[in-house]
């Protein structure tokens, strides 16, 4: 028999109906052994989730007020999941434990970390699985940062020859015994160092969209879901905006050769997204690219310089005033007498005249300019490295929207072609790329 670590976001366990459809499918496949819960999100976009009600009884307490009214409203949306499931449990003792310690400034990371605590307990009740609590084998030191070495032999000592628990995400706890979290939408990250512990064969991660889809589907009408993409396209798009999966939760995965699949609770019937290390070669998708996905926010120094090109040293005494300063340059297009430097706008942001003034003494250019409003894009695709003309294709499809495009990047991976634009071109530019490589292919 194979196995499944599955782990449920927020939204997926929001309250009893919810928790039910996620009940539901772990019923459904007896693979389903490990579960990995967040705390319930929001039920309704006004809403308002638990873990955001956690830090903010916490910041009362550090601010010595009282918390009672504003802990009770946490305590009934855990009674009334309760109560709704109809399942035989009181948390009484615990919210009273609970309540006491944020009182006494346990701090925010033990009192976030609650949320998925107490689902744990409710969703264990529920599927009648063993209750681990995180904090016994997901090892944090004492710095706050994760400690995967401590982590592995524990989870794997303690999981032996269980058959079916649930562990809580987001949490774990330092060699004192002090609660840390990891960063928000950390429960992903749990799930992924719990599925390599255990070898799974697969990590599924169930939320309330079918997947990764090819572009913003605020950008483009009813874009198509991606149904396998592998973990270096996904870095390439999620660095670029696209989001889904906490960052840090595809090392632990990825290192064990563990794929993941992205489901949807409210459509188990989709197939989601598959994230591999290794597509076959023989299985190409139908289309060169996989995804699109763009940030703005970018700016640029443009330089010139004549003979820039012979003079020894210029690139690097341009790069050490960007240095110095904290910038951080994403792209670094050039020609024979120019030079341009992009990144992101808010790094100079204030200092935009410092900046210029620092490198004219540097490097003593013909022209320097501070442009900003730029956006880049990513175009990423496996595919590429075995189709020509995908940046001639992407050049026309910017062309007959009348776009200018300002640079253009292919990573020596031929994985991607990032274009830089102008924010006005933004939307229209992501949706002439979907036509170009998706709907002319239909
Ligand atoms: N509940 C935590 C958060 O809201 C962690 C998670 O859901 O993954 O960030």
């Amino acid at each position: 028999m194979n196995l499944k670590v599955v782990k449920f976001g927020g939204s997926s366990l929001a309250d009893a109906k919810q928790i039910t459809k996620a009940a539901e499918i772990i019923k459904s496949d007896e693979r389903r052994r490990f579960v990995v819960p967040s705390a319930p999100g929001k039920r309704f976009s006004a809403d308002i989730k638990v873990t955001d009600m956690l830090y903010n009884c916490n910041n009362l307490a550090m601010e010595n007020k009282n918390i009672e009214n504003a802990f009770s409203a946490i305590a009934e949306r855990y009674n009334g999941i309760i109560n709704d499931l109809g399942i035989e449990l009181s948390l009484d003792s615990e919210f009273e434990t609970i309540k006491k310690n944020i009182t006494a400034k346990a701090g925010s990371e033990y009192a976030a970390s609650r949320g998925e605590y107490l689902n744990g307990i409710i969703i264990a009740k529920l599927l009648d699985y063993e209750f681990i609590d995180a904090a016994e084998v997901i090892v944090f030191n004492e710095d706050g940062s994760f400690n995967n070495e401590k982590t592995q032999p524990k989870l794997r000592a303690r999981l032996k020859g269980v058959e079916r628990a649930v562990i809580p995400g987001f949490y774990g706890a330092d060699v004192n015994g002090v609660v840390r979290t990891f960063s928000r939408g950390g429960s992903d990250v749990t799930g992924s160092i719990i599925a390599s512990a255990v070898k799974a064969d697969v990590y599924e991660n169930w939320t309330d969209v079918s997947g990764f889809l090819v572009a913003d589907p605020r950008i483009v009408e009813k874009p198509k879901a991606i149904s396998v993409i592998t973990y270096k396209e996904l870095r390439e798009l999620a660095y670029m905006g696209a989001s889904v999966l906490h960052e840090d939760a595809i090392f632990p995965v990825r290192a064990a050769g563990i794929p993941i699949n992205i489901r949807n609770t409210n459509i188990p019937e989709d197939a989601g997204t598959m994230i591999v290390s290794e597509v076959p070669d023989d299985e190409h998708s139908k289309y060169t690219i996989t995804g699109i996905a763009g940030k703005k926010g970018f700016a640029a120094i443009n330089i010139e310089k004549a003979m820039m090109n012979s003079e020894l040293g210029f690139c690097r005494k341009v790069l050490t005033v960007l240095e110095n300063n904290g910038i951080s340059i994403e792209h670094m297009p050039s020609g024979i007498d120019t030079l341009s430097l992009i990144f992101p706008y808010s790094q100079i942001e204030g200092r935009e005249d410092e900046v210029i003034a620092q490198i004219r003494k540097a490097v003593a250019p013909d022209q320097i300019e501070l442009e900003s409003g730029i956006a880049m894009l990513a175009v990423v695709g496996r595919g590429m490295r075995r189709t020509r003309g995908t940046a001639a294709r992407i050049f026309a499809s910017m062309a007959h929207a009348r776009i200018n495009v300002k640079m253009i990047d292919q990573g020596s991976s031929e994985l991607n072609v990032i274009i830089g634009i102008g924010e006005a071109d933004f939307d229209e530019a992501i949706r002439k790329i979907y036509d170009m490589f998706i709907n002319s292919v239909e």
